[in-house]
């Protein structure tokens, strides 16, 4: 059967006709593609738009096209828009062939002559690929309500009460002893000075008690098979040595343990805890958790001081790591971020100079509930300080270290200038690069500070030094840096340094990522489906990323991702099922010689062996028809729908214009 062809020249404003002659592009080809079954070929300002996609309906119907060629912008923007179209008009979506003459053609290109030939070439390739194309349907995919939220901070627990709130089931699982994340360890949050815990442990709270929701802490995910609307997730619950269905969380058993061991995570190896411990007390859940590595029983077999007092016998020294499997429908990942490790940028001297401080531990000093209830004080414990630097962007913005900015750090800053300004009195000063403060209230906050007295030096410090060269700087920090408004350098004396360290991806984000079949970015942050317009998708149907595992952001930037997340799960869940992309991998059983290199390389766990078969075998819901299998198959057992050889030989054969008189550059 001989194809109708329609082609249909974009535009895009300037963006395409300002480097290319669409008119001509458009005119050439109802001239010299007629021969291949183009019968309409025209152009317009913007093809995307509701009159643009109209043209198209309306030339489907009436002219009985059978396949239609758009030259614009990439598929990967718009080829959905030209799709519905075709659909709308009764072709098959997947008739339609996108050639992209803006990103390949005209925003790589100045000379018009050659982007006018070059924007031929490629319409030439597509019409010669779309005759190839076959109608093709959309997987349809049934979803298990039930949804897994991996990681119990803010973003985590908004998910999870949004979903579970809706009327749906939700696992929450958090690797630590208690949800709450990083926000449980701050004070006050910027720019409101809100107390966190006041507004976090009400969220907390509701996320501990909610009837859809299960509370899985102390656990960690380590398998994840299966696909969207049917994962299969196996969850390791670690030993708590305490029987949960018995501890009434009265506290008596870390009253009476008599090992006191340095709290390294929640109060930044500023305070103390016991071997059996709650994180802090208003943690949730409120039952304790025994660290095996420090209990005196698990080290010398004697003690059990927690196991005689506990009045409930809620003690269980012989208590296993358990696996758990839940098979759920989506999966959100609000697995945070670390904080940059200061001992990095030697030459600020935390970990050598101890009145060097880490911003989480002026969290800690700063917080009521922390180890020294609030009071701010040099290492000692009891002085003062007089004077205090605040560096900016440690880690972050740095080319050493890592280049981008890590988004809450100058807050952070300003907030800690306020607490010790308010607290202590001292004079503060704060070394910065450049002062962002972009969002709602935050540069109110700023003019606050500065009206406070804080002093603000603009430049990159060098170095924190505690050799004094003037008789001022004796028994003093002294910061050595550029000022950029003064012209000059400068050697400021302090008591104290509070570094604002920046945030870095979580150190497992690569293993946590492949076991959910999802990338990294150069980075290291999970990379989304697309940056503005999908940012809480990511390329595996079904899985969602929140907070700053997708990158560093504040509070409220976490809380409305952790929604946005949940509201395109709820949409999932409530289509009760999910149409796939039909563009897939298979594999020819009969060429599979079963070397398996193909298992290995697939970036989403798409591929398995079948081995009583000796076969590899795709499982056509993950697979996202990257094309990587097929490429590598030495055998060549494996052809991609929608990428067929006869598609891109035909492709190619349009590129070369073969069967066409030359074009003239
Ligand atoms: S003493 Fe027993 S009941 Fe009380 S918190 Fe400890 S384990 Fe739970
Ligand atoms: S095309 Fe092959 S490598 Fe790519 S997602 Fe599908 S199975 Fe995996």
């Amino acid at each position: 059967m001989t194809e109708k062809i329609g082609v249909y020249v974009c535009h895009c404003g300037s963006n395409i006709a300002g480097v290319v002659d669409v008119e001509d592009v458009a005119k050439w080809a109802a001239e010299k593609l007629g021969r291949q079954g183009v019968i309409v070929a025209r152009d317009y300002k913007f093809m995307c738009s509701s009159l643009g996609q109209e043209l198209i309906e309306k030339d489907i119907k009436e002219l009985g096209l059978t396949r239609v060629v758009v030259a614009a912008c990439s598929p990967h923007l718009h080829e959905k828009t030209f799709r519905i179209a075709a659909q709308n008009a009764g072709l098959n979506p997947y008739l339609v062939e996108l050639a992209s003459i803006r990103e390949q053609v005209s925003w790589v290109h100045t000379d018009k002559a050659v982007a006018t030939a070059k924007s031929k070439a490629v319409v030439s390739g597509a019409v010669s690929r779309v005759i190839e194309n076959t109608p093709l349907e959309e997987i349809k995919v049934p979803i298990n309500p039930n949804t897994l939220v991996v990681g119990g901070g803010i973003a985590g627990i908004q998910s999870a009460l949004e979903i579970a709130n809706a009327g749906f089931h939700v696992y929450l699982v958090e690797r630590e002893p208690s949800i709450g994340g990083h926000m449980a360890q701050f004070d006050k949050t910027f720019p409101t000075l809100d107390c966190s815990a006041c507004i976090l442990t009400p969220r907390m709270v509701e996320a501990g008690t909610h009837p859809n929701i299960t509370l899985l802490t102390w656990s960690e995910v380590v398998n994840v098979a299966g696909y969207v609307g049917n994962f299969n997730v196996t969850i390791k619950k670690k030993a708590r040595f305490i029987n949960e269905e018995l501890c009434t969380g009265c506290g008596i058993c870390q009253e009476k343990c008599p090992k006191k061991v340095i709290d390294d995570v929640y109060e930044a190896g500023l305070g103390y805890r016991k071997a059996v411990y709650t994180p802090f007390a208003q943690a949730v859940p409120n039952y304790p958790v025994m660290d095996k590595e420090n209990c005196t029983y698990f080290e010398k077999g004697t003690c059990k001081a927690c196991e005689k007092f506990c009045p409930t016998n809620a003690i269980d020294f012989n208590q296993q790591d358990q696996l758990l499997n839940v098979e759920v429908g989506n999966i959100i990942l609000a697995t945070g971020y670390d904080l940059f490790d200061a001992r990095r940028v030697s030459n600020y001297g935390y970990g050598r100079l101890p009145n060097v401080f880490t911003s989480l531990e002026f969290e800690r000093l700063s917080n009521a509930a922390g180890p020294t209830t609030g009071n701010i004080v040099l290492r000692d414990g009891k002085t003062v300080p007089k004077s205090v630097g605040i560096i900016h962007c440690v880690g972050s913005r740095d080319r050493n270290f890592n280049n981008y900015c890590s988004v809450i750090c100058c807050m952070q800053g300003l907030k800690f200038a306020h607490l010790v300004h308010e607290r202590t009195g001292a004079t503060v000063y704060n070394f910065y690069i450049d002062m962002r403060t972009a969002y709602k209230a935050y540069d109110e906050f700023y003019q606050r500070v500065l009206e406070e007295g804080t002093l603000f030096v603009r430049g990159k410090v060098a170095e924190v030094t505690d050799a004094a060269r003037y008789s001022n700087e004796k028994g003093k920090l002294i910061i050595q840096t550029e000022d950029t408004l003064a012209g000059k350098q400068r050697r400021i004396p302090v008591d104290m340094v509070i570094l604002s360290s920046g945030l870095q991806p979580r150190h497992d984000a690569k293993e946590v990522g492949k076991m959910f079949g999802i990338s990294c970015s150069t980075d290291g942050w999970f990379t989304e489906k697309h940056p503005k317009l999908d940012p809480v998708a990511t390329m595996t149907e079904g899985i969602y990323i929140v907070g700053c595992a997708q990158g560093p952001k504040d509070i409220p930037s976490s809380v409305a991702q952790g929604a946005a997340a949940s509201a395109r799960v709820l949409d999932k869940i409530l289509q009760k099922e999910v149409a796939l992309e039909p563009v897939k991998a298979t594999v020819n059983k009969e060429m599979c010689s079963g070397c398996r290199i193909c298992n290995g390389l697939c970036p989403f766990n798409a591929i398995a062996f079948l081995a009583d078969d000796n076969v590899s075998e795709i499982n056509p819901a993950l697979c996202q028809g990257c094309g990587t299998c097929v490429a590598a198959c030495p055998a060549g057992a494996i052809s991609g729908t929608g990428f067929s050889n006869e598609q891109i030989i035909a492709q190619i054969d349009g590129l070369l214009m073969r069967n066409l008189e030359p074009v003239e550059a």
